[in-house]
């Protein structure tokens, strides 16, 4: 990769040397940071408007970053937007007591996850699944967690192991080391995690059956978002719920990118599993702080009877309440999954199209609104392939010909396009000519 200066952003360029100053790289996340992708410097911001995004210097882009996914009905959503300044100026913000409104939010959620009897809330995803994997232990009594490498689970130290991991330090494909995400982690986490391959049903069964006795949970990803986007191979999610379930061993879903995104019931009602936990943020506030940890009536009990602490002073905050109140009210609405599944379809087919057509090795992998393109000649099955398999150069190229015709998304190949019930036909058509053009630019190099 070139590193070199995109054209027509040289406000984002002045604001992002002042902010190096006084905030360590500048900005207020890794995923923002330049070594994450944002090079020569991120995009500095003025607003987003539905699928839209101003940069700081005037320019407009179809917006299929989304805040990392919560935008899902789009920036500033009026019903979503209205129910919180409504709340803020009639009732407050934080009262450290409860509202009417939370048990309202807590039936909607029910209603919409038929896995979940009882939902807590909290504020981020990271704080729902330590939450998550905390009551799957108390709950066991055991103590191993399985999760699974090139997935996030957040940043916590109990689960911050092998996202990415180089290979050289990952040992063994089918049983791969635990490695810290950086210096930091306290030394002996990793013995409460087992590392393995996702999308191996075989591998996953094994190891189950000799180390069953001490595993507490199973967390997963049920489309796996942090590695681009990876499916489940048919029958891998189907087999993870009966081995959890004959040795007693928990299944947590981390659905903070698939819920309330590939439908009101988020990917669990989509490919018919019921897991005993699972955590939602993003897609649920619509676009506002907010996470929840629901799951299986037996398990909540120790957050009820006070055995397994969740406090925060800013859960269930009014604002975060309000904001998804709405927007699961919102997102209720007939036909908004449906919708959002056709345009997503026709852009997921049409990117691929154009870039196949360009003689580009591609496949754009995805399932509703939620998808990534992978520039491999195989299939990529789960985060060894990707690491050995999908060009990263040819992606960097992809994102730098995109954002210069007008489509934003992140840099980085293991990131997503998130789609918004905003999105419309003229931003798809948009879309598919950028990349047309860009398939052919590349090509051509
Ligand atoms: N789990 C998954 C699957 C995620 O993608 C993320 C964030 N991208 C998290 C957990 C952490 O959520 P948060 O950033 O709200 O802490």
């Amino acid at each position: 990769f070139i590193h070199k200066p995109l054209t027509r952003t040289t406000n984002s360029a002045a604001l992002f040397d002042a902010a190096r100053q006084v905030i360590p790289g500048g900005v207020n996340s890794t995923a923002r940071a330049q070594w994450s992708g944002w090079m020569p410097y991120p995009l500095f911001v003025d607003n987003g408007n539905g699928s839209r995004l101003q940069d700081v210097d005037g320019n407009q882009y179809v917006d299929y970053l989304l805040g990392l996914g919560p935008m899902i009905l789009g920036h500033r959503p009026s019903g979503v937007t209205r129910a919180v300044v409504d709340f803020i100026e009639r009732r407050g913000t934080i009262f450290a007591l409860p509202t009417a409104e939370e048990a309202v939010l807590a039936e909607k959620i029910i209603a919409a996850v038929p896995s979940v009897d009882q939902v807590r809330l909290c504020n981020t995803g990271t704080e729902a699944v330590l939450y998550a994997t905390r009551l799957a232990r108390a709950f066991t009594r055991r103590r191993k967690v399985i999760r699974f490498e090139g997935m996030y689970h957040g940043f916590s130290d109990g689960v911050y192991w092998s996202k990415h991991p180089a290979l050289a330090k990952a040992g063994p494909d089918d049983r791969p080391n635990p490695v810290a995400q950086g210096p930091g982690m306290p030394e002996g986490v990793e013995e409460n995690l087992i590392i393995l391959p996702w999308n191996d049903a075989d591998i996953l069964a094994d190891v189950i059956g000799r180390e069953g006795d001490e595993i507490a949970a199973v967390l997963t990803e049920p489309v796996m978002c942090n590695t681009g986007c990876i499916l489940p191979k048919p029958g891998f999610l189907e087999t993870m719920r009966t081995l959890t379930q004959e040795r007693g061993i928990v299944l947590i879903f981390d659905e903070v990118i698939t819920g309330f995104r590939l439908g009101l019931g988020g990917a669990q009602e989509r490919f018919g599993i019921r897991p005993d936990l699972t955590v939602f943020a993003k897609g649920l506030g619509g676009g506002f702080p907010v996470a929840a940890l629901g799951g299986h009536a037996d398990i909540m009990k120790l957050v009820a009877d006070g055995t397994v602490s969740m406090a925060g002073t800013y859960t269930a905050n009014g604002i975060a309440v309000a904001a998804a109140n709405a927007a699961l009210d919102e997102l209720a609405r007939p036909g908004t999954y449906d919708r959002l599944d056709r345009i997503s379809d026709i852009l997921r087919e049409g990117l691929e199209a154009e870039l196949r057509a360009a003689g580009l090795p591609v496949n754009v992998v995805g399932i509703g609104p939620l998808m990534q393109v992978w520039f491999a000649e195989r299939p990529i099955e789960n985060y060894r392939d990707a690491e050995r398999h999908a060009d990263q150069g040819l992606f960097r190229l992809w994102w730098e010909g995109m954002l210069e015709r007008g489509v934003l998304f992140h840099p980085g190949a293991y990131e997503n396009l998130f789609v918004s019930t905003a999105h419309t036909a003229e931003d798809i058509v948009l879309t598919l000519r950028a990349a047309r053009d860009t398939a052919v630019a590349l090509a051509r190099t």
